[in-house]
Order: structure tokens, then sequence, then C-alpha cells
């Protein structure tokens, strides 16, 4: 990719899954332009590389929209994502070392301790994603990160935070103990588990605005 381009992907990216745009909301390319700081073209292309990843919505008539959320979308990404990261996790936890234990100790700390909402949610996405490396499938954990993005996202929107903090942390202390007993069906059970957890605290809060189910 052109430098302009990868700038014009992740600036929008950024932008996008930080909640700067309602959903539905019109992406004028000129605008997007003079925001970002690159010509127009590389906006075209980004927008085009971001409808890939679900975020934009592309149509002739009514040009580039910000995708909205719906609760069926979010039903399908944890469809996936609750058969998918399981997965990975199973297969990582031969490969996981005491330096990524002790790593992801230290996040579940921090995540027990902060009261900053976006500080909990890196802390708990790098908590994970250092299961997921160490699988070494690297595709499976590019098709993790782009959904895990989405799920953000809806976290982000609907001002979820982090929901049920006390049974979170508890799920990431068996993910813990399971990991440290080379427990791959465990670390995969406690996975699937607080995935649910988090699908449960994302469609409360949905249901609670009192979106449709299919918009
Ligand atoms: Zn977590």
């Amino acid at each position: 990719l052109a430098n302009a381009t990868s700038h014009a992907v992740a600036t929008l990216r950024e932008l996008i899954l930080a909640g700067e745009f309602s959903a539905n909301e019109r992406l004028n390319q000129s605008e997007l332009a003079d925001r970002i700081g690159v010509s127009r073209i590389p906006i075209r292309d980004a927008l085009q590389i971001l409808a890939g990843e679900g975020l934009v919505e592309l149509s002739e008539r009514a040009g580039a929209r910000v995708a909205d959320l719906s609760v069926d979308d979010l039903q399908e990404i944890y469809e996936i994502v609750e058969t998918i990261e399981p997965l990975a996790c199973s297969i990582a936890v031969a490969g996981v070392g005491r330096l990524t234990i002790l790593k992801m100790q230290e996040l579940h700390h921090l995540m027990e301790h902060t009261q900053d909402d976006d500080e909990w949610l890196s802390a708990n996405h790098e908590f994970h994603a250092l299961l997921y490396r160490s699988s070494n499938r690297d595709r499976m954990v590019t098709l993790i990160d782009n959904l895990r993005m989405q799920k953000d996202r809806y976290m982000r929107l609907y001002r979820a935070g982090v929901g049920d903090v006390e049974k979170l942390h508890e799920e990431h202390a068996q993910i813990l103990a399971a990991l440290k007993a080379g427990d791959s069906q465990g670390v995969a059970e406690w996975t699937r588990r607080h995935l649910e957890t988090s699908h449960d605290v994302l469609l409360r809060h949905m249901l609670g605005m009192g979106r449709a189910a299919t918009s």
C-alpha cells in the first residue's frame, strides 16, 4: 500500500473505532481528505479497505457511510469468535512460555485495579492477544484481531464500558489457572464462557437502548 493510503486507513479506522462518527453517518471524501491531510485518492482506497473490514458501507447511490451496528451483526461476530477464539487458545497452550504467563498476570492485575475504561479495554485486548499469538496461526490471529476491533467498537459506541467487571476478572483468573496447569480444554472452555459474558453485556446495553433486532 502507498504510504498515504496506509496512513488514511489507520487514521480513519481509529476514528471510527473510537466512536467519532455515529452509525450510518455519511463520510464525505473531501472532508476526510482535509481532516486526515491526504488527497482524495488515498481516501477512496481507504474506504474500500475499511468496507472490507465491515466498518464502512459503500453504495453507488448513498456513497460511503459508517456501518451501522445491529444486534444481528453482533450475533454473527460472536458466532464466529466463540468458535475460533477457543480453538486458537487450545492450539496455543502448548506453546505458551513463562514470560507470556507473567505478562498476562501483570495485565490481569492491572485490569483489577484500573478505573479507566480505555486502559481496561486495551489491557484486556493484550491479555487475550498474547495467548492467540502463541498459537502461531497467523490467519487465525488476523481474523480474531479484525473481529475484536468490531467488538470493541460496540463496547465504545454503547458505552458498555466493561460491564460486570468481577465476573470478567474471575474468568481471566480461571483462564490463567488452566493455562498454568497446561489444561488446553480448560483454557478454551473458560475463553468461550468469557465471550458469552461479554456478548450478554453488549446485548443488554443494545436492547436497553431499544434497538431493533434487524436494522
Ligand atoms: Zn477478557
